[in-house]
């Protein structure tokens, strides 16, 4: 009996749930790969899923899906949107949403899954499946690495995982090196002197420390780093005092960041804490800033060769014009961990989930930017069919690429 991968990816749609807190969703996907077969590890890194698909001799593959959800009020208008909510780690109830397109890895994991085993005469070796969580907190490959996969399960000789996003439906955007940016999330807290609103000469204001900071550190991206080079630098929160005449006593920024590889990652990561650092010194706080990383995740750097491989091999299934570079990407990715642990080359790819005709027209009309929605947005909405099937095929025909 084959699976019913629609049935499935509306299932998972109608029930997402908040990163390390995914565990109706590990267990239908543990169900499926022991129904199929598999040897599965439930509760791996909090509720990720391992399962192991043994042929016989031969390379080791590691199939990654990552499964979370995000804290998004679904506007879709689909008939099976999502209506739930969750409770985030702050305690706060909030909506929940697949705006980051994670049910259709879980739901294109299975069907690959499935064809390999119906293939299983076909070719030998060992794959392994993780269904990882949090992926959008950046934790959850770490996470799965700590509860020790590499040393319980057989080693892999490649990773790969593949990410759904707004390209036409048949396209698969791949390029070798770096895919996606590297990325730290900080939080800065200046420390001022608080006081009476009236009396600023008596306090060191720390909201106008704040904003100079911010507009100072505008410049990395802006004068310090090569043109033709890639940086992001993004200030997404700052937060100050709470009345109008009392000048707080600090104040506290968080900060994205975003580089295409190491070097730079450690320039602007030093700029950050010259500016940081200078300001403070500027307004003549009398205390040094603190800078604290929240989180860390490297550059996601697909392998020259094998991506190569990857994409003739996809040429080969989809069709010669299916695959195309689409750039680097400024998100961020966890996946490259299990990659680098293991010290193996790493594939990621991403497949385009959206009507051609809806792309096409938009790419006429030069509205990309305005009518397209993207990963999570409320309004991210991948079509059901082929993209279930594409991602399945991709996937599989990857996997098999390697596993002979
Ligand atoms: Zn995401
Ligand atoms: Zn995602």
């Amino acid at each position: 009996m084959t699976i019913d991968l629609e049935a499935l990816y509306i299932d998972l749609h109608q029930h997402p749930e908040l990163s390390f807190q995914e565990t109706r969703t590990a267990g239908i996907a543990a169900e499926h790969l022991r129904d199929l077969g598999l040897e599965v590890e439930e509760g791996v890194g909090v509720t990720g899923v391992v399962g192991v698909l043994a042929n016989g001799d031969g390379p080791v593959v590691w199939l990654r899906a990552d499964m979370d959800a995000l804290p998004v009020a679904e506007q879709t208008g689909l008939p099976y949107a999502s209506t739930v909510t969750g409770v985030d780690p702050a305690g706060n109830t909030v909506p929940v949403m697949h705006a980051c397109g994670h049910d259709m890895h879980v739901t294109a994991m299975i069907g690959a899954v499935e064809r390999l085993v119906a293939a299983r005469a076909e070719w030998s070796g060992t794959a392994v499946v993780l269904i990882q969580p949090a992926e959008e907190y950046g934790a959850g490959a770490r996470a799965m690495l700590d509860a020790g996969i590499l040393s319980r399960y057989p080693k892999p000789d490649i990773v790969l995982g593949q990410h759904v996003t707004p390209l036409p439906a048949g396209v698969i955007g791949v390029r070798s090196g770096t895919q996606m940016a590297a990325s730290d999330g900080l939080t800065v807290t200046l420390h001022g002197r608080g006081g009476h609103g009236s009396r600023p000469h008596a306090t060191i204001d720390p909201v106008v420390m704040a904003a100079a900071t911010v507009m100072r550190l505008q410049t990395i991206a802006s004068r310090e780093v090569d043109p033709r080079d890639v940086a992001v630098v993004t200030v997404g929160s700052i937060h100050a005092g709470l009345k109008n005449n009392i000048i707080p006593a600090e104040a506290t920024l968080e900060l994205s960041l975003r580089y295409p590889n190491d070097e730079m990652r450690e320039r602007v990561l030093a700029s950050v804490e010259r500016i940081v650092r200078a300001e403070a010194a500027a307004s003549g706080a009398e205390r040094e800033p603190e800078i604290r990383t929240d989180h860390t995740l490297p550059p996601t750097i697909n392998d020259a060769e094998a991506t190569a491989r990857v994409s003739a091999a996809l040429r080969r299934v989809l069709g010669e014009t299916s695959v195309i570079d689409p750039g680097m990407f400024t998100g961020s990715e966890d996946v490259s961990w299990f990659a680098r642990d293991a010290d193996v080359p790493l594939v990621f790819w991403f497949w385009g989930g959206l009507d051609p005709a809806k792309y096409a027209a938009a790419v006429a009309a030069g509205t990309v930017n305005s009518d397209i929605p993207t990963n999570h947005s409320p309004f991210f909405a991948p079509e059901i069919h082929p993209t279930i099937e594409v991602g399945v095929t991709a996937l599989e025909t990857a996997a098999r690429e390697f596993l002979g």
